[in-house]
């Protein structure tokens, strides 16, 4: 259930969000969203989301989690109103250790894996992921995941 899988991934970077005096709210229209797949990849997917929206967010931060079924698939997105990404660089944040301004990330620490992963579990589920981002206003990662026939009712 990818609801209960959000729930407790907001619970694990509890301390990070709280240390940043940041807001985590998450949406959800149906209480069980059953994907058939490994338990791990669908944390993986969104702990690597949410650990890069509270770290490339700013102290007071808002984070806004949507989560829907629909007919035939699944839209989950995450939104930060923190640093942004910047145009020429939104094309290359999935690939493997590419960091924006390493300057900036080297603050923040990490490898630069953790989108490459999130593109790869994606490609795994016949999804899609796309980004919206503007620098100094929002970044909003979009995934889309279809259901299988028998995850559908
Ligand atoms: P790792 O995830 O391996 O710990 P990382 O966070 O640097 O390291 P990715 O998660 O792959 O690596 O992200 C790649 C780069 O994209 C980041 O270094 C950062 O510059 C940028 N980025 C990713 N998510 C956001 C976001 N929500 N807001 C601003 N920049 C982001
Ligand atoms: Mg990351």
């Amino acid at each position: 259930n990818i609801v209960d899988i959000v729930k407790n991934t907001i619970n694990l970077m509890d301390n990070m969000a709280k240390s940043k005096d940041i807001s985590i709210d998450f949406n959800y229209n149906k209480e069980e969203i059953l994907i058939n797949c490994q338990h791990d990849i669908l944390t993986q997917l969104v702990l690597n989301l949410l650990d890069n929206a509270v770290k490339y967010s700013n102290q007071g931060g808002q984070i806004k989690i949507n989560l829907l079924k629909s007919a035939g698939k699944i839209l989950f997105s995450i939104h930060d109103d923190g640093i942004g990404i910047p145009q020429e660089d939104i094309s290359r944040v999935f690939e493997r250790f590419y960091r924006v301004d390493k300057a900036r990330s080297q603050k923040a620490g990490g490898t630069g894996l953790g989108l490459a992963i999130v593109k790869h579990i994606v490609i795994s589920l016949s999804g899609k992921i796309k980004v919206n981002s503007e620098v100094g206003k929002y970044t909003e990662f979009i995934v889309e995941i279809p259901l299988s026939d028998q995850d559908k009712d």
